[in-house]
């Protein structure tokens, strides 16, 4: 079975968030289980710099309305990139703190046409192309046209990963002959969404299946709270939705062996958690308290993430005698925010603003406590990488959250962190005092302990994924 994995970023090459860890792992983990899997993802300026993808094997003519860009289609590993430098060479994937690149919709479209058109110049003839989000949503159509017109696409089928429905790429309505797609589709049963073109929901409305990255966040899509504007078209392919709960890559998160930390640790063998914390408490020049407990959060600053939510517990979170650290990304408002918490209670916050992976490693296993209060999270990684380095979470209850955070159950002494269901400060407040209590009280280290021993490997979405495909090729005949 050949199965070509479209993404807009995959790790190690490009990433901005878990959607990355998702594909970059998922098709090596497909390659393992032997399926024959290729990634397909554009050629950023990260990529060029970093990797030595050598000379085009193979370019291509992508027509966008009257104009026809040419793409060169390099060949590294198991991975294709298309690169295009009018549309790739950029310092960022998608925009900057300052909004989203304007010609976003052109660079997208421009890579879903490229898409079909690299399988075939590769000679690379897929049985499933598996597309994720937005900015690959458009390849599902233009494989059902390719089907009809071209015997090397016939009974392909796709797959649509919806990682964050709150980000569906909406466009103007003149978008649409830049796509390539019809008149026809402008309705709200196709691809229209109040006067805009949304190429979500034309992933949704073309792919064979849709999934989601875990099976709570399956149901929530379908509720007017949590479907963006999209619960009433999910809900009409309600059989066609599937949640596949996300893994993480086990060998790169794995505090026995991470080079990044200063001392391995393990759940047999705990005690090297200790001095990652001295270690991360003295770089984050947490000077007034650095034995006191050290609480964290990593991930994009942004409302879905509630990082305003922890902003306005932090007075709080000091009056208790915790540190608190940031690292994060994104929205500017947030950035400064932090920054000014940070020089109010100097000593006990610490904020560093920027994308940096190998910091991210000292802070999972130096924290005592990870913070995920998101007002939604469709799978989430960061609460399973916190876990597996035994660090607890306090984390509200939501999509994947739910389905991988065992909640504290202080009579039995079970669970693997603090769950809270209100999105508020208060919520968070009273979330954030229980696991300091339990971090004071006795019993804490058993916590550590079992978090770390949570299994959160890959194995089972990927035979979860085959499962799919192989259905799905299977009705093809
Ligand atoms: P998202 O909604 O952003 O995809 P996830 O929890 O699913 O959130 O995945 C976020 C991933 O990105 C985690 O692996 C997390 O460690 C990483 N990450 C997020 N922000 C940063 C950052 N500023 N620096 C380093 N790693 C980060």
């Amino acid at each position: 079975m050949n199965v070509l994995i479209a993404a807009p970023e995959a790790v190690p090459y490009a990433k901005t968030g878990g959607l990355a860890d998702v594909a970059g792992t998922l098709s090596v983990e497909l390659i393992k289980a032997r399926v024959q899997a290729r990634l397909i993802m554009p050629l950023y300026r990260r990529v060029m710099d970093s990797f030595d993808v050598g000379e085009p094997a193979a370019s291509v003519d992508v027509r966008i309305g009257g104009r026809v860009h040419r793409g060169n289609i390099y060949k590294y590993k198991s991975a294709y990139f298309i690169g295009c430098d009018e549309f790739f060479d950029r310092p960022e994937l998608y925009g900057t703190p300052a909004g989203d690149y304007p010609d976003n919709a052109r660079r997208f479209i421009f890579f879903s046409k490229a898409v079909l058109l690299a399988a075939k110049a590769m000679d690379f003839r897929p049985d499933i192309i598996h597309v994720h989000d937005w900015q690959a949503a458009l390849v599902p159509l233009y494989l059902k046209a390719a089907a009809r017109a071209d015997s090397f696409f016939a009974g392909a089928k796709s797959v649509l990963t919806i990682h964050n429905l709150g980000y569906q790429g909406l466009f103007p309505p003149d978008v649409l002959p830049l796509a390539g797609l019809g008149w026809e589709l402008f309705n709200p049963e196709a691809v229209e969404f109040y006067g805009k073109v949304n190429f979500l929901k034309a992933g949704i409305f073309g792919a064979d299946i849709i999934t989601t990255v875990s099976p709570t966040y399956a149901k929530e899509i379908l509720t007017p709270e949590q479907g963006f504007g999209l619960e009433g078209f999910l809900k009409k392919r309600e059989s066609l939705v599937k949640g596949v709960l996300n893994g993480i890559d086990c060998s790169t998160w794995n505090p026995a062996k991470d080079p990044y930390i200063s001392c391995n640790f393990s759940a047999g063998k705990p005690d090297g958690k200790a001095e990652c914390k001295k270690g991360l408490a003295a770089r984050c020049g947490f000077t007034k308290n650095p034995g006191a407990p050290l609480i964290s959060f990593i991930g994009r600053l942004s409302a879905q993430k509630g990082v305003d939510l922890i902003a306005r517990a932090v007075p709080d979170i000091v009056a208790q005698g915790a540190n608190i650290l940031f690292l994060g990304k994104g929205d500017e408002a947030y950035q400064k925010a932090l920054g000014e918490l940070e020089g109010r209670h100097k000593g006990s916050v610490a904020v560093e603003i920027g994308f940096d992976e190998e910091f991210s490693h000292l802070i999972y296993a130096g924290s005592d406590i990870f913070l995920m209060p998101s007002r939604y999270e469709p799978c989430g990684l960061g609460q399973m990488i916190a876990m597996r380095y035994g660090t607890p979470v306090v984390a509200r209850k939501t999509g994947g959250i739910a389905d991988t955070v065992g909640d504290y159950m202080p009579l039995e002494g079970k669970g693997t962190g603090f769950l809270f269901e209100d999105a508020s400060a208060d919520g968070l407040k009273l979330a954030i005092k229980n696991a300091l209590c339990a971090y004071r009280s006795g019993g804490w280290m058993d916590m550590v302990k079992s978090a770390m021993r949570m299994d959160f490997s890959w194995k089972r979405s990927v035979s979860r994924y085959i499962e799919i495909y192989k259905n799905l090729a299977g009705g093809s005949g």
